[in-house]
């Protein structure tokens, strides 16, 4: 019979995260410092972040080794299961190989404890007591809860208002993992505050959240932030799903041709696709990787290369970004891990030099896809997930059109398990496809022209 899952042992993880930054031809630009519009410093991060994580932030070392402590954390789920899709290989008929990384395997359900467990260890070894943070639909917050409970650190976390009302599941996971969840907007910060005088009902978006976590981050000095994504430190562990996939397809004898992965901030793709790109560059390797964004929030394929913030307050430094303007509001659509205005800073510059493609998909197709893939597959995608494997159909069927052989990679970066609301909303007929009116898209980003150095 043939194998359907390769699994590494415990002792064959990964020992170091790989940092893609000392490969990259074209470094990425600094963050700039918003008053002053020169490059931030690490004085300018260490309010709200713990001095080990800055230093992966700059560093241009290759490999950062994994502490012990973060090692023995991971053992709890990594390596996580190399799946060959061989249901959906079967449904799709096509002259293709398709493995994805799975990491619905994790405590919280998604790849984000890659990251949460790194940067509560580095702050735990600063001294600090308390991680804040924000999150949308609600994954990065569990992550993080589930990684300051192992590690003894109380955490906070600011939750988008609608996903605090539609998914209360996700609030209630946290709780169980020991942290405080509030609605964002919150009266519990200026930045909320301001926003409910405006909009007593205001929904709240990933921008607002951040600016409320940053804002009680900076209110004592035993407290830091911790972000889910977009930040090259937390790009950089995840790096662990590319270099254990790499391992498995060699004990399968493969190489992938392409390589798909969903694209909010950036962390899942970089984590599968960074080790195979360092390959490209430096062994002359040809994997194809591709970024899908969702069609409602389209910063790759339709936003522009400019300095902007990370959040919709402007406390954060100014980061060179593909972006929509941090004030642009996405459509309220399932996929909320995918609601960003922004694309992190390396990949960014990996689009900007063509070492990466990006594609844009609308939620009907990711939805029938992911119904496509629970079906031959048995996993309930996450809504963010879908948009991978809509893409794999995509790539399977140029294939047998071409006529072509292909291995695909991709990575089903979370299971969907407290998202059923979104598939009841697409079995019901309510959700559909987005289109843009004429100028809706400029405004964002003329607001942003002004910050350019
Ligand atoms: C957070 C999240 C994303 C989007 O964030 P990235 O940093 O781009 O990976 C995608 N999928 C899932 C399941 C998530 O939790």
């Amino acid at each position: 019979m043939e194998s359907r899952k390769i699994f590494l042992n415990e002792s064959e993880k990964p020992t170091h995260w790989y940092n893609i930054a000392a490969d990259m031809p074209n470094k990425p630009q600094p963050p700039l410092n918003p008053a002053t519009r020169k490059p931030a410093g690490p004085d300018d991060l260490s309010p709200i972040f713990p001095m080990g994580l800055i230093q992966q932030e700059v560093s241009t070392e290759k490999m950062i080794e994994i502490p012990d402590e973060v090692q023995d954390i991971y053992n709890i789920w990594r390596p996580s299961p190399l799946y060959r899709a061989r249901g959906l290989e079967k449904a799709l008929d096509a002259p293709v190989k398709i493995y994805y990384k799975y990491e619905g395997v994790s405590p919280s359900g998604s790849h984000k404890p890659n990251t949460a467990v790194a940067q509560a260890y580095y702050n735990k070894q600063e001294g600090v007591k308390k991680v804040i943070t924000e999150t949308g639909a609600g994954q990065w917050g569990t992550a993080l809860a589930f990684a300051c409970t192992q590690l003894g650190l109380d955490c906070e976390v600011y939750m988008v208002r609608i996903s605090y009302d539609q998914k209360p599941y996700r609030k209630i996971m946290m709780n169980t993992f020991g942290a405080d969840v509030f609605p964002s907007p919150s009266n519990r910060t200026q930045a909320g505050r301001n926003v409910l005088a405006e909009d007593p009902g205001s929904s709240g978006s990933l921008g607002i959240a951040i600016s409320e976590a940053i804002e009680m981050a900076l209110k004592d000095e035993t407290n830091k932030y911790a972000l889910g994504s977009v930040l090259n430190h937390v790009l950089l562990h995840q790096t662990v799903i590319g270099q254990e996939a790499e391992k498995q397809l060699e004990i399968a004898g493969d190489y992938p041709d392409v390589i798909i992965a969903p694209l909010g901030g950036g962390s899942n793709f970089a984590g599968i696709s960074f080790p195979f790109i360092g390959k490209n560059i430096t062994e002359g390797k040809n994997t194809r990787c591709i970024a899908v964004e969702p069609a409602s929030c389209p910063k790759l394929t339709q936003g522009e290369f400019l300095y902007d913030h990370g959040d919709s307050a402007g406390y954060t430094p100014l980061l060179p970004m593909y972006t929509l303007g941090h004030n642009f509001r996405p459509a309220a659509i399932h996929a909320g891990g995918l609601r960003y205005h922004g694309a992190s800073v390396l990949c960014s510059q990996l689009l900007k030099d063509n070492l990466i493609e990006a594609v844009a998909l609308q939620q009907l197709e990711c939805f029938r896809a992911g119904i496509t893939f629970a079906q031959s597959e048995g996993i309930i995608a996450a809504p963010e997930a879908t948009h991978a494997v809509a893409q794999v159909i995509r790539e399977a069927e140029q294939a047998k059109k071409e006529g072509t052989q292909k291995t695909i990679l991709f990575n089903m970066c979370g299971h969907g398990f407290v998202d059923m609301k979104a598939y009841e909303d697409y079995f019901e007929g309510v959700l559909s496809d987005h289109t843009f009116s004429d100028n809706e898209l400029k405004t964002g980003l003329e607001e942003i022209r002004g910050l350019q150095p």
